[in-house]
């Protein structure tokens, strides 16, 4: 099926409209950031989870001790925070298969977490963002830099042959200096070869 114009447009506005917002995870207790969400890997609401795959290592601590779950299945350390040493979740060492994909991640209990939505991105009237608008400007400004550049180019290759053309009529001058007898002599020159 093909699709206008118009609607095409309005499917990209949609897909920057559903677009995830960062988030900024902190200790609840402190307040202090641990992690953002663009090292999200997966949310379980069964565990009541956020699962990151990197955080800053100056604000978070791993135990070096090893626990298991109740039902023996998870070995884990606990993770605290540095500056508080609030518990804030666990990083998996051995895991069960359905948590398989949360082994060596950071996991976070999300009632021990804060968790901030940075600014709801803004769009234009075209559906442009900052950043859109930001990289349109930088290759605006390119493209009259080069355009400056060649009109700068072609003003000396201008320059230079107006040079050469003030050369050659100063060689002349200086070969055939205008005097009068000079003069009388062109105009003289120029009346034998007309009769
Ligand atoms: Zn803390």
């Amino acid at each position: 099926m093909k699709t206008s114009k118009l609607e095409e447009e309005e499917n990209i506005q949609e897909q920057k409209l559903v677009e995830p917002v960062p988030v900024v995870f902190q200790c609840l207790n402190c307040l202090q950031i641990v992690g953002d969400s663009n090292s999200w890997v997966i949310s379980k609401e069964e565990l009541n989870t956020v699962t990151l795959r990197d955080v800053p290592v100056d604000r978070v601590r791993v135990s070096k001790r090893l626990e298991t779950t109740k039902d023996g299945l998870c070995v884990y350390s606990k993770i605290y925070c540095l500056k508080c040493n609030f518990e804030l979740g666990m990083v998996f060492r051995a895991t069960s298969k359905a948590l398989d994909e949360l082994r060596d991640m950071y996991t976070f209990r999300i009632d021990k977490i804060e968790s901030y939505e940075l600014g709801q991105k803004s769009f234009d009237t075209l559906g442009n963002t900052r950043f859109d608008i930001d990289i349109q400007m930088k290759e605006d400004i390119l493209k009259l830099k080069s355009f400056c550049l060649s009109l700068s180019e072609r003003w000396q290759l201008h320059d230079e042959s107006l040079q050469a053309i003030w050369t050659i009529l100063n060689n002349d001058k200086e070969k055939n200096p205008i005097t009068e007898n000079n003069v009388r002599h062109r105009t003289k020159k120029v009346k034998t070869q007309n009769t």
